[in-house]
C-alpha cells in the first residue's frame, strides 16, 4: 500500500504489548476492559508489526503496557527494534525489572527508559500503586538504569493525593539521576475517569503545583529537563491532543488493534482494524477510523470557524464524546463550548474523599 502525499507518515508508535501490571493505579489509562494474556499479539506479530512501522516511516517506539517486563519475550523485541532501526523506550512500573534483565535490555539495544514514580513518600507511592513495596523497588531500578548507562526519565501522574509534593517529585527525580521528568496532571479517560472525583485537586492546589514546578524548571536548567503536562479541566483552552487525530502516532493495543490513541475504543462508532488483517501502512492511510477526525473538514461550530483550528485540532475526541456525548464536538474543556460547565463543575475538585478503584 503506498503512501498518500496529502498524510505524513507517522514518527511514533506506543506499542501496548500487554495489558497485564502488577500495579493498579487508580489513574492508569488503559481501558476498563483490559485484554487477557491469552489474546495478545505473539512474539512474531509484535515482530513484524515493529518491521512494517520501520517501513512506514517510524522512528521511534515506546514499548509500554501495561508493564512491558511482564513479557518474556521483551528482550527479543527490543533486539528487533534496533535491527529496524528503530529508536526505543521502555515505559515501565519497574517492578519486574532486575539488574540481570535491565543489562540485557541494554546489550539488545534499548535506547531509553522510562520509570514512573506514583509519589515521593513511600507509604503514599505505594497505596496509590496499590502495591506494598513498589517504590523501594522503583528505587532500585533507577539505579540499576544508571549503573547501565541508560538515560532515564521519570513519570510522575500529578492528582489529589500527591499535588502539594510535585516540586518534591523533581528533587527525588534528580536524585534518581534522572535527566528529564515527565510531571503529568492526570488526564481523565480509562480507569482515571473512573476515579474522577477521587483524583480531582482543588484548583488551588493545581495552581500552586504549576507554580512550584515552572519555579524548579528555572532553578535546574541544565541539571533535568521538566516536561509539564498542565491539568486540562483548569485551563482554558484543549491541548492539541496527540499533535491531532492520526497526524504523528499510533497505538498499538495488546490484541492487534490500530489505534489513533489509546483511548479512542470508547468511540463506538469507529471500527478499527487490527494487525492480523491488514497492514500498519493501509490503516494509517485508509482506515475510515484514522480519517475520521484527521483535519479539520469534520469540524462543527465552534471549532470550524475558529483560529485556533490548526493549532489544538478542537483538542480531544474521547473527551468531546465522554462529556458531551458527540465525538464531533469542542473538547469541552474549552471556554468556547457550549458544555463548557460541565467540566468546570469537577475542576473546583471540592469532592470530599473517595477511594480509589483500582485496576484489577
Ligand atoms: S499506570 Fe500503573 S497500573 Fe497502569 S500500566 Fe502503568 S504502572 Fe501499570
Ligand atoms: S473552539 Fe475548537 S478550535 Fe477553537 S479553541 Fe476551542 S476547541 Fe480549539
Amino acid at each position: 500500500m503506498s503512501a498518500r502525499a496529502d498524510i505524513a507518515a507517522p514518527m511514533g508508535l506506543l506499542a501496548e504489548l500487554t495489558h497485564r501490571c502488577p500495579l493498579a493505579c487508580p489513574y492508569c489509562s488503559n481501558p476498563l476492559a483490559l485484554d487477557p494474556r491469552s489474546a495478545e499479539l505473539s512474539t512474531d506479530q509484535w515482530r513484524r508489526v515493529f518491521s512494517e512501522a520501520a517501513a512506514l516511516g517510524v522512528l521511534h517506539v515506546h514499548l509500554s503496557g501495561g508493564e512491558p517486563a511482564s513479557r518474556p519475550d521483551l528482550v527479543d523485541l527490543v533486539k528487533h527494534c534496533r535491527a529496524c532501526g528503530l529508536y526505543t523506550n521502555l515505559i515501565t512500573s519497574g517492578i519486574g525489572l532486575t539488574q540481570r534483565r535491565l543489562h540485557d535490555l541494554a546489550e539488545a539495544g534499548l535506547d531509553h527508559v522510562q520509570l514512573s514514580i506514583q509519589d515521593c513518600e513511600e507509604g503514599s507511592a505505594d497505596r496509590i500503586a496499590g502495591y506494598d513495596g513498589a517504590f523501594a523497588r522503583k528505587r532500585s531500578v533507577a539505579a540499576f538504569v544508571g549503573a547501565e548507562g541508560l538515560p532515564l526519565t521519570v513519570n510522575a501522574v500529578i492528582h489529589r493525593a500527591n499535588v502539594e509534593r510535585a516540586g518534591a517529585m523533581v528533587e527525588l527525580a534528580i536524585s534518581l539521576g534522572a535527566r528529564r521528568i515527565e510531571i503529568a496532571h492526570a488526564q481523565y479517560y480509562g480507569w482515571a475517569m473512573a476515579n474522577r472525583r477521587a483524583l480531582m485537586p482543588e484548583r488551588a492546589a493545581a495552581e500552586r503545583a504549576i507554580a512550584e514546578v515552572e519555579r524548579l524548571r528555572k532553578c535546574h536548567e541544565g541539571v533535568i529537563v521538566i516536561d509539564h503536562v498542565l491539568p486540562d479541566y483548569h485551563a482554558s483552552y484543549p491541548k492539541a491532543c496527540m499533535g491531532g487525530w492520526a497526524r504523528r502516532t499510533l497505538n498499538i493495543t495488546p490484541s492487534g488493534k490500530v489505534l489513533p490513541c489509546h483511548a479512542a475504543e470508547t468511540i463506538r462508532t469507529l471500527e478499527f482494524a487490527t494487525i492480523a488483517t491488514q497492514s500498519l501502512a493501509d490503516i494509517w492511510y485508509n482506515s475510515p477510523a484514522f480519517n475520521a477526525f484527521r483535519g479539520t473538514e469534520w469540524m462543527q461550530e465552534p471549532c470550524r470557524s475558529c483560529s485556533r483550528k490548526e493549532i489544538d485540532f478542537g483538542g480531544c475526541r474521547c473527551q468531546a464524546l465522554a462529556l458531551t456525548g458527540d465525538a464531533r464536538q469542542a473538547d469541552p474543556v474549552c471556554h468556547l463550548s457550549p458544555f463548557h460547565d460541565r467540566v468546570e463543575f469537577f475542576a473546583e475538585g471540592a469532592a470530599p474523599t473517595v477511594d480509589y478503584i483500582y485496576r484489577r
